[in-house]
């Protein structure tokens, strides 16, 4: 075999596209020249039909190195002259349009991306931030338009904040841990968008819609999904959240009219008392047992906190709705405001706690890629905007197929 031949089989290429010649420059690159035959028909790239030959452009592209040599193909690439769509380059082969990248390379850099942060990829490869940042983008687009049919029958809709306390972003997951779609902000018009990108079938297969209790995805949700009263279900974990603050807030409370000596065990007590019953270790039980004496409002904040935790385990509607309306007489009696405030909105919204017990769902799953993309934000020191967080959120856990089919 020759080394045009050799070439030519290293990048697949078939007629009309052929390698001309190679050559090693003085500062070590392979420089690999193609030539697309004189006499064959151009194509138009948008309808496909051939159509005559316009002129011809120098293009270039950095390929997977030839062992130790950074390696450029280089081609000179027709554009075609289609009476419909006008003058139009050719498609390539082995790039696609308005890309500086072979695929190849472009998969061996999208391999890297899941492993490293763009910093790192960039260094390794000698690619500028913008360069591995399009490569990125791209094959996001690419993995969105290939994408057929994604499973939304059972969707979990959470919200993660793309810079420290301040801009949030609207995260929408599947049961198989997919992020099926991300939208700006945390309002309903965030979660209404990703409905209305829906066909109705898909929309028609959502069978539940595990949230937190507040208005903006509530709201979106029963204005886009028929039959929201059955298929709403509140997240036990934000139910748990929305306690807790409770039972925080009555500590603080307390802590103020506590006995000096009792001030800084109480303080120092605070994530005992937060701690969901599995995770309660014998000194946890030792602290809560001692400071219970003395801080008796905490103690029973916490009491009514540990019994709604067990109310989903129930599996039956009736009995868990009978076994709500005593932990809600208990709560509301309770003479501690910020517990009545929860337990007020948990009867408001109680028909959504139970969908949630008596189908078993909840946002576990979307609570664990809340965490992959905590440290997705470690790995690249935040984002500089949200379309870039946005981006790499997609790319990294939207199960999306990242390098073009016919590579895999
Ligand atoms: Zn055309």
């Amino acid at each position: 075999m020759d080394e045009l031949s050799l070439y030519e089989s290293i990048l697949g290429l078939q007629e009309p596209w052929a390698v001309e010649h190679v050559e090693l420059s003085k500062d070590g690159v392979v420089h690999v020249y193609t030539e697309h035959d004189r006499d064959a028909e151009t194509l138009c790239p948008e309808c496909g039909c051939a159509c005559p030959r316009y002129d011809t452009r120098d293009k270039s592209w950095r390929h997977l190195d030839t062992c130790q040599f950074q390696t450029i193909v280089h081609g000179a690439v027709p554009r075609a002259k289609c009476p419909e769509h006008g003058v139009l380059q050719v498609n390539v082969p082995w790039a696609e349009r308005n890309s500086r990248f072979t695929l190849l390379f472009e998969a061996m850099a999208i391999q890297w991306l899941k492993e490293a942060s763009i910093n790192a990829v960039s260094r390794r490869l000698g690619l500028s931030w913008n360069a591995t940042d399009g490569i990125m983008r791209r094959a996001v687009a690419r993995g969105l338009s290939a994408r057929e049919s994604v499973d939304y029958q059972h969707i979990a809709v959470d919200e993660v904040s793309s810079k420290k306390g301040h801009k949030y972003i609207t995260i929408v997951s599947n049961e198989s841990g997919q992020v099926v779609d991300v939208q700006d902000d945390r309002s309903k018009s965030s979660l209404a968008a990703f409905y209305t990108s829906l066909s109705e079938r898909e929309l028609d297969s959502i069978q539940t819609v595990s949230m937190d209790m507040s208005p903006a995805y509530l709201s979106a949700t029963k204005e886009h999904v028929d039959g929201w009263e059955q298929k709403i279900c509140f997240d036990k974990f934000h139910v748990a959240m929305d306690l807790n603050k409770a039972v925080d807030s009555v500590r603080k409370g307390e802590m103020r009219f506590a006995p000096a000596d009792q001030r800084r065990p109480l303080h120092l007590s605070r994530f005992n008392w937060l701690r969901s019953e599995g995770k309660l270790k014998s000194h946890h039980w030792d602290t809560i047992n001692s400071l219970s004496k003395v801080a008796k409002k905490t103690a029973r904040a916490w009491a009514i906190r540990q019994y709604a935790m067990q109310l989903w385990n129930y599996s039956t509607r009736g009995w868990a709705q009978r076994a709500w309306a005593r932990w809600y007489g208990w709560a509301a009696r309770s003479r501690l405001t910020p517990i009545k405030t929860v337990a007020a909105s948990i009867k408001k919204n109680l028909w959504g706690i139970i969908n949630a017990i008596v189908h078993r769902k909840s946002n576990a799953g979307a609570e664990s890629i809340n965490s992959r993309i905590k440290l997705l934000k470690v790995r690249a020191r935040g984002f500089r905007n949200k379309e870039r967080f946005k981006t790499a959120i997609l790319f990294q856990l939207g199960g999306l197929c990242l390098i073009p089919a016919h590579l895999n």
